[in-house]
């Protein structure tokens, strides 16, 4: 592995800034890592052409004495983002060969600041799913194995590329999207920082949608500043998302070392569910240590509705998905399957198009909104997600910040719960109440299993307070010390 690759984002900007190297030089050795690791299929598209063009234009902006403030570091970009002239799946067959001709506008304002563009990652199909086992273009593998256990393992998902990318040192930092969990349960899985924005924070448009009112944007890197570094040129208002909010984009990195003292933490008591493995409860313990050593006031909270967010949950996205999913019909996008009548090649082109878990989605989601059963079921998930929302609410009158594990177990072999579609979904049990309510929540590498597998531990903040989310991150960062390699980097065997 190259000096180069592990560094930070932060310690790579700096080393840029200083002139110690240039940004062909880290970019060269960004691509020769994803060329190493390229069997555990991070990538659905690898940009090396474009990557070296934009790391000769970053050294030439720094050379005339004019660089940006992201200028030359290498990033990885999760392929649910519309990349302007860069083939964009969603990990979809039903999207074969679509090229946008336009950027979203997240990817577009890392662009604008200077980033290297590497490649698209690998997913689960249009999001949908908890393990990267999803994707047309294959399972993504965990850089990760457990000790004395040689069986490849999931990175989580749904951006489990990105994930697999910045844990296995192939980019300095990556962006995902994180509808139910999708940025926080694979950060844990891989051992790295997943931050999902509060809803608004950060623009949707040019995000291939998957449910509206859930998406979001986010950064996952290997340090809570560095991921602060991106939240920041993420952020802010877009006219061209009516969900984005009008905000000003605070310098988050400038607060992260602030600490915690005088900061009240709560703990949930409805998130010790049953069958919560002890390693698990003692890491929750002891981040719940570190925070009050730290300063911060610890009390117990209660969110009485939480055992209804996961079934709310998949009531609502796989009903916003079947409705947004409906564009692909084979006439606007990507694969077109040839029937009899237009009817045919509608049936055929989704029948292909779509996997197992997409097509089972937009099923469910057709069920819940026909007419028969929209009281029942999606009328019934609105109301418990305003009770969620209001159970957070409650708690924020006491409390500036939540603690909880973020996803029951460490990070399974590939091939597990794979038939069984309602256990892939309890990975999302601690992660979804903070989408469900639109809530900040960050995901912090805290440990090792038994196993030698990453664990993490999960900040829920108030709406639109990063900062507070981002400054005990940090607190339980620097009490974690966490700074174990994967398997596959020469780490714990
Ligand atoms: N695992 C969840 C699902 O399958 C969350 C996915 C996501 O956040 N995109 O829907």
């Amino acid at each position: 592995m190259s000096e180069l690759t592990r560094l930070t984002l932060a310690e790579a900007r700096d080393g840029l800034g200083r002139g110690d190297f240039s940004a062909r030089e880290i970019t060269e050795a960004h691509l020769s890592a994803i060329e190493q690791a390229r069997s555990l299929n991070m990538f659905i598209t690898e940009t090396p052409e474009r990557a070296l063009a934009d790391a000769g234009a970053a050294d030439e902006r720094r050379a005339r004495g004019e660089p940006l403030t992201l200028d030359g570091l290498p990033i990885a970009v999760k392929d649910l983002f519309c990349t302007d002239g860069i083939l964009s799946t969603a990990a979809s067959h039903i999207l074969d060969g679509f090229v946008p001709p336009y950027e979203s506008t997240v990817s577009a304002k890392l662009r604008d600041a200077g980033t290297v563009l590497l490649g698209k990652t690998n997913l689960d199909e249009f999001a949908m799913g908890s393990a990267n086992v999803t994707s047309y273009y294959g399972e993504v593998e965990n850089p990760w194995r457990a000790r004395g256990d040689n069986r490849r393992r999931v990175p989580g998902g749904s951006s489990g590329g990105s994930a697999a990318a910045v844990a296995g040192r192939c980019a300095l930092a990556a962006i995902g999207t994180d509808t139910g969990g999708s940025i926080r349960q694979p950060a844990a899985f891989c051992g790295i920082v997943g931050l999902k924005p509060t809803y608004g924070r950060c623009s949707r448009w040019g995000i291939i949608a998957f449910a509206s009112s859930l998406d979001q944007a986010g950064p996952m890197t290997r340090t809570v500043r560095d991921a602060a570094i991106m939240l920041r040129h993420m952020a802010g208002h877009d006219p061209k998302d009516s969900t984005s909010a009008p905000r000003e984009v605070p310098d988050f990195e400038a607060v992260i070392e602030s600490g915690v003292r005088g900061m009240r933490i709560g703990i949930p008591k409805e998130y010790r569910v049953d069958g919560m493995s002890s390693e698990l409860e003692a890491l929750w313990q002891q981040g719940v240590n570190w925070l009050r050593a730290a300063g911060a006031e610890i009390v117990e909270v209660s969110l009485p509705h939480t055992r209804y967010a996961l079934p709310t949950y998949y009531i609502i996205a796989p009903a916003e998905a079947s409705s947004n999913l409906a564009r692909y019909d084979g006439v606007r996008y990507g694969l077109r399957v040839e029937g009899n009548s237009v009817q045919e090649m509608y049936e055929n082109t989704r029948g292909e198009g779509f996997g197992a878990e997409v097509r089972r989605r937009v099923l469910i989601g057709t069920y819940v909104l026909s007419a028969g059963y929209y009281d029942a079921y999606y009328l019934k998930a609105q109301k418990v997600r305003a009770r969620i929302a209001q159970d957070f609410a409650r708690a924020y009158e006491k409390v500036d910040a939540i603690l909880t594990p973020t996803a029951p177990t460490a990070a399974f072999p590939i091939g597990e719960k794979m038939d069984d579609p309602i256990a892939m979904y309890l990975n999302d049990v601690f992660t979804v109440p903070a989408s469900l309510a639109g809530l900040p929540a960050i995901s912090v590498p805290a440990g090792l299993s038994g196993e030698g597998l990453p664990l993490g531990l999960q900040l829920i903040g108030r709406a639109f307070d990063e900062e507070g989310v981002l400054r005990a991150a940090r607190v339980l960062e620097e009490a974690a010390e966490f700074t174990a390699l994967p398997t596959m980097l020469g780490g714990s065997v």
